[in-house]
């Protein structure tokens, strides 16, 4: 059976009526034959039949025993994180998720937990980074926004090899494309958020773990620090999620499309998207992954701020905002956005560049996002020569 007719079928009919589509649970306790004897309910915090259908859900598609489903995808990472002891460390990819960046610095760093960047596309990074301390690597593959490559299948025998967990970030890939589980992580975190989501209209986390054990650890911390998923969110994403393999692979045809324009648009410096044939690791992303996802990052040949500004308000159809992975385009800058509070040197050298743009590629028509994208390089031709004219006059 393929994957997509799988994923479809693999989400119950209710047993109790026959609804096709999985009740919402909307309750905080349940009803007790005798004290102890329930079931299998006892509060809603511990566990809901609608999350547990979820939960389930994400765990058979990221081919893990247990998943676990978080109000936020940071609070997914918070949970991982919460494995860690005083004097542990961590290494993790460079151009790593800010949020999980500033969850790492300003909230785990004080409790003695220290985290070492390295560039994780290179393995020998990860080799020589990895201590007798080391108790976690934390990559995500592709990055965000320059869309580096990790080989994930070689990381997780450093991990291996050192007695280390390694959790992979799948959310620029979704299990649509790549299963890190099968891989040979340990972990597998989501803000599913984005992709899985679908839609732009939830907030939520997952996380996944290979092995039952790790996956009860993450269980307590859920119900201990209490940062579950709502119901009512909990079956929005279930519905977003039964569409997954169709969504990806429309953001995946036309993202190919958009990269393989832009990179012959005389305006356009570079463009990063795994899928080209001149991204430094697109063997790598073909090998572990079934596509090479929705993001497409590029810059301009004048990389002055000024006018990549001008160009992420001049599209009609892409949208200025963060966050990715809905079924509307995207477009954001993170030099002015997502990554103003890293300073400017250290933004550079990760390759996130003034006048870098990244593209959330959408479900709309692909042509029609090109001539989005034709007419904003238009009316940036059209400032420029009106600017150097003015200043001829
Ligand atoms: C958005 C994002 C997160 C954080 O998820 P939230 O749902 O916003 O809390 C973590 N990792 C990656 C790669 C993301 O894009």
């Amino acid at each position: 059976m393929q994957p997509s007719t799988h994923l479809i079928h693999s989400i119950p009919v209710d047993p109790l009526t026959g609804a096709i589509s999985v009740p919402i649970y909307q309750t905080s306790t349940f009803v007790q034959d005798a004290p102890g004897i329930n079931k299998g309910y006892d509060y809603a915090r511990s566990n809901n039949p609608t999350r547990a259908t979820l939960e389930n859900l994400i765990a058979q598609l990221e081919n893990g025993s247990t998943g676990v489903a978080f109000g936020s995808g940071l609070a997914a990472i918070d949970a991982v994180l919460k494995l860690l002891q005083s004097g542990d460390e961590v290494v993790a990819v460079d151009d790593i998720y800010g949020g999980a960046y500033r969850l790492f610095e300003q909230v785990y760093k004080k409790f003695g937990i220290t985290v070492k960047y390295v560039d994780t596309s290179n393995v020998e990074n990860v080799f020589n980074a990895v201590t007798p301390k080391t108790k976690l690597i934390w990559i995500e593959t592709p990055t965000n926004p320059t869309l580096k490559i990790s080989d994930i299948k070689t990381i997780a025998k450093i991990a291996k090899a050192n007695s280390c967990l390694l959790c992979v970030d799948n959310t620029f890939a979704s299990p649509a494309l790549q299963k890190p589980l099968s891989l040979g992580a340990d972990i597998v975190v989501h803000s599913a958020t984005k992709y899985l989501g679908g839609h732009s209209d939830l907030i939520a986390g997952l996380v996944v773990t290979k092995e039952k054990e790790l996956g009860d650890k993450i269980k307590f911390y859920q119900n201990a620090c209490g940062a579950i998923l709502a119901p009512f969110d909990s079956w929005l994403l279930i519905r977003g999620i039964e569409t997954l393999h169709l969504r990806i692979k429309q953001h995946c045809s036309s993202a190919q499309a958009i990269a393989e324009f832009l990179e012959n648009c005389p305006q356009v410096d570079k463009v990063y998207y795994p899928g080209l044939k001149s991204h430094p690791n697109h063997n790598i992303a073909k090998e572990q992954s079934k596509g090479f996802g929705g993001i497409v990052s590029f810059t301009l040949k004048n990389d002055a701020e000024a006018v990549a500004t001008a160009f992420a308000t001049s599209t009609e159809l892409f949208k200025l905002a963060e966050s990715l992975g809905g079924i509307k385009s995207l477009l954001s800058h993170p030099a002015s956005m997502t990554h103003k509070t890293i300073p400017a040197e250290t933004r550079r050298a990760a390759g996130v560049s003034d006048s870098l743009i990244r593209l959330s590629v959408g479900l709309e028509d692909a042509e029609d996002l090109i001539n989005d994208l034709q007419n904003a390089f238009k009316k940036l031709h059209h400032n420029e020569v009106e600017t150097a004219s003015s200043v001829l006059n």
